[in-house]
């Protein structure tokens, strides 16, 4: 049993990787300033003897004792992080060097969660760990690429110069329950607006490509990559299976069994066209692949919005963002 820290805990990830943590027995400390996240996606687990709630931001300072550290706290969707642009790079940045003190203080093993952000629009597909990416660093993204890029070479550093023991997942996109049906992120849009007979809104022509994780894999990944002793550089944990942006929105509104139409809008300044992760380094270092794939992921993420639209399970909503862009 350890002691586990959890940043942007009652986030849509963070919250998942608490109900494993507690699953296995660990006590989890939750540190989140509630920006994106929810009490909805911690609820359950509020009154649990192993589980503690810490309302801060990680641009300030802390000091808790602890053994695990698993940075999470940011805003991940384009809409959140580009609301207020400033604090999102000052959260990365100073996010990560507040935990590396923490870290080297306590000699806590830390965890960054990163992002297929660092490969910014990428010119090589699909993208290995060695690629070191094609990111517009002025651009609208550049608040949570640049940001991300910083926090891994804050990461390096602080290895190489201090000895922290430093774990680096570079997540591609995760979808799944407990995503905020309003923060602006492809999957819960087009499943919000199909189950509510809207059309889907697919930027650009749609022809540009992500690679979509489940959830419980990506948890299940970024444990893995914590518990492997000695592994230092960064690991893709994502999905292989390649979308286009309009075959999501056709599996989504079939799943559905919906005949709303396709509203094309603009594409968003600096859009990735393609994104596919090279997982060959997390089955080799950590001997693990996703295992459950688009088809039944929506299935349990549709179940999900259908509830929650319906009032039969509370729906976190993430502050600061309208219903779509
Ligand atoms: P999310 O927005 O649901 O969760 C982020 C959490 O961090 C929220 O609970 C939010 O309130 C908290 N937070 C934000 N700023 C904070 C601050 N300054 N201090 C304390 N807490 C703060 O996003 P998510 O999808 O759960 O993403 C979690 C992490 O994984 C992020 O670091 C994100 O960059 C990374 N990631 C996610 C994806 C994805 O597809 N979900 C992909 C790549 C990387
Ligand atoms: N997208 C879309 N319609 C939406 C939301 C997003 O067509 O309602 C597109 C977006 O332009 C991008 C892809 O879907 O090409 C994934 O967007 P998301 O914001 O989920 O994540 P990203 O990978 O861009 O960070």
């Amino acid at each position: 049993m350890k002691r586990v820290l959890v940043t942007g805990g009652a986030g849509f990830l963070g919250s998942h990787l608490i109900d494993r943590l507690l699953d296995q027995g660990h006590e989890v400390l939750c540190l989140d300033n509630f920006f994106t996240g929810s009490r909805e996606n911690i609820r359950h687990v509020l009154k649990h003897d192993h589980f503690e709630l810490v309302r801060h931001d990680v641009v300030e300072p802390i000091l808790l004792e602890v053994e695990t550290i698993y940075n999470l706290a940011c805003p991940a969707s384009p809409v959140h992080y580009q609301y207020n642009s400033v604090k999102t790079i000052k959260t990365s940045v100073m996010g990560v060097i507040n935990m590396l003190g923490m870290a080297k203080r306590v000699k806590a093993r830390i965890l960054q969660a990163s992002t297929s952000e660092v490969y910014g629009d990428p010119q090589v597909h699909p993208q290995q760990e060695d690629y070191w990416g094609h990111v517009n660093p002025i651009g609208v993204r550049s608040c949570y690429d640049e940001g991300k890029r910083a926090a891994e070479t804050l990461i390096m550093d602080y290895h190489r110069q201090n000895n922290v023991d430093t774990r680096i997942a570079r997540i591609f996109n995760t979808y799944g329950p407990r995503m905020a049906a309003n923060d602006g992120r492809v999957v819960s849009n087009f499943v919000v607006q199909a189950l509510e007979g809207k059309s889907l809104t697919v930027y650009g022509d749609g022809s540009q490509t992500r690679s979509f994780c489940y959830v419980s894999d990506l948890v299940d990944g970024l444990m893995r990559l914590m518990n492997t002793d000695g592994y230092h550089l960064p690991v893709n944990i994502g999905n292989p299976n390649e979308f286009t942006i309009l075959e999501l929105a056709e599996e989504i509104r079939t799943q559905i069994g919906s005949s709303v139409e396709i509203r094309f809008e603009e594409l968003p300044q600096d859009d990735p066209k393609q994104r596919k992760p090279d997982i060959t380094r997390a089955k080799d270092v950590l001997e693990w692949e996703p295992k459950v794939q688009l088809k039944e992921g929506l299935q349990h993420t549709i179940s999900y919005f259908d509830r929650a639209l319906k009032g039969e399970i509370a729906m976190p909503r993430s502050f600061g963002a309208s219903d779509s862009r």
